[in-house]
């Protein structure tokens, strides 16, 4: 039996994956797919129930302002879902709809189980339903379903922001929350919303720092007005300085979490780790074809390729290059055109349709038009 082969393979639907394959259907005649072992948006659809983006949505497009949560230029999370600040689940309806309108070929369910590169070029994929080969091979896994579940001994006591279905089932407090950014502080103002009493431990504080405007460094304003609404309120006590280096348990007295500086305080609850993802995210998956820096990082190419794989590409929040991070939607869908137009470079096809064309991209109005009424 002949395998399938294609010019791209994207794995992930995310929204990297998705805006990924909005920008590779401006390349005429290229054969790709998107691979995805769950669902389109599967990570957002796991998020906290009570979780918000932080970014907020609105529809500025026809004044040529992408809204800021969307994966393209035309498209708007804001007006699909009639909210700001979307929920994971309206944010991957979202997804959902874009992915149906423009008919992107996604193949859901279907683990890519390992990655073997071809030593003429390209990349052979094991996958859940059979093996295909690929000319390149675009990694889009993310970071949210790979959480770094031992940052320091006893780690296994605690419970992971990640692995929190709803904070509204979670057993009566007191709770201590490790983690002083946005996952630590969104735990700890979702536990006090419910009455919770929490202790939040801070090892470096992420607000009111001065000259920082990235928000990959600081507190977001939205977490920071919510934080705001809070500060005042007898549930909630902030320690800061807490460098967290190990929880203990005893059956009877519950956990005991230790800082650095031998203070240790002691709760009923298993901990809530707001201590962050892995390193690399999804894309320890296959991490032997990637550069890695000393603090972890995948080192790219210009094009966000790998320096070790020719043809493999990064797409996502891991992206990274000296001081840019490229964590949030906004800032990593900027890389989308740069990594199509080096595909089609080597494929030779023609690239003027990414530089010029929007053409075939779904949109509530296209490139060209404007809203009704909109005397722009
Ligand atoms: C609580 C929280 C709030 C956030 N708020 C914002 C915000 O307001 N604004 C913002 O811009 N960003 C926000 N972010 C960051 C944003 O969610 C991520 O940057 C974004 O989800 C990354 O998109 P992605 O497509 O790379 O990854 P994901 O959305 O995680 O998608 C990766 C996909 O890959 C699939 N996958 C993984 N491994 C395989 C495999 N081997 N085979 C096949 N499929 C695989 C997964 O199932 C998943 O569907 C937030 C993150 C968190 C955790």
């Amino acid at each position: 039996m002949r395998m399938q082969s294609l010019d791209v393979v994207i794995v992930g639907a995310g929204p990297a994956g998705i805006g990924m394959a909005l920008e590779l259907n401006k390349i005429a005649g290229l054969d790709y797919c998107i691979l995805e072992r769950d669902r389109i948006g599967e990570s957002f659809r796991r998020w906290p129930a009570q979780t918000r983006l932080i970014t907020p949505s609105f529809f500025s497009n026809p004044f040529g302002l992408a809204d800021l949560n969307a994966v393209d230029a035309t498209s708007s999370p804001a007006i699909l879902a009639g909210a700001e600040h979307l929920s994971g689940a309206q944010y991957a309806d979202y997804l959902n709809a874009i992915a149906d309108a423009a008919k992107l070929p996604i193949a859901c369910g279907c683990k890519v189980q390992q990655v073997n590169p071809d030593p003429d070029g390209g990349f052979h994929l094991v996958t859940e339903h059979g093996e295909l080969f690929t000319e390149f091979l675009i990694w889009a896994c993310g970071e949210y379903q790979f959480p770094d579940l031992k940052p320091f001994p006893g780690a296994k006591w605690c419970q992971h922001y990640a692995q929190i279905e709803d904070w509204q089932i979670l057993e009566n407090g007191p709770y201590v929350v490790i983690g002083g950014y946005e996952s630590g502080l969104d735990s700890a103002i979702n536990l006090v919303k419910l009455g919770h009493h929490v202790r939040l431990l801070v090892r470096r504080q992420t607000w009111d720092l001065p000259d920082i405007y990235d928000p990959s460094q600081v507190l977001s304003p939205y977490t920071r007005e919510r934080l705001r609404e809070i500060e005042s309120n007898d549930l909630l006590e902030i320690i800061f300085d807490a460098n967290v280096v190990e929880v203990t348990h005893k059956d009877d007295r519950g956990f005991r979490v230790h800082a650095a500086d031998g203070r240790h305080w002691d709760v009923q609850q298993p901990p809530i780790l707001g201590t962050g993802f892995l390193n690399g995210g999804g894309a320890r998956q296959i991490k032997d074809l990637w550069m890695w820096d000393d603090d972890g990082r995948i080192i790219l190419s210009d094009f966000d390729e790998s320096i070790y794989t020719p043809g493999l590409f990064l797409v996502g929040p891991q992206v990274r290059h000296d001081e840019r991070i490229y964590c949030f939607i906004y800032k990593f869908r900027q890389r989308f055109a740069r990594v199509a137009r080096q595909i089609a470079q080597h494929l030779q096809l023609d690239i003027e349709w990414i530089e010029g064309s929007h053409d075939g991209v779904w949109g509530p109005f296209g490139n060209s038009e404007c809203c009704e009424g909109c005397e722009c």
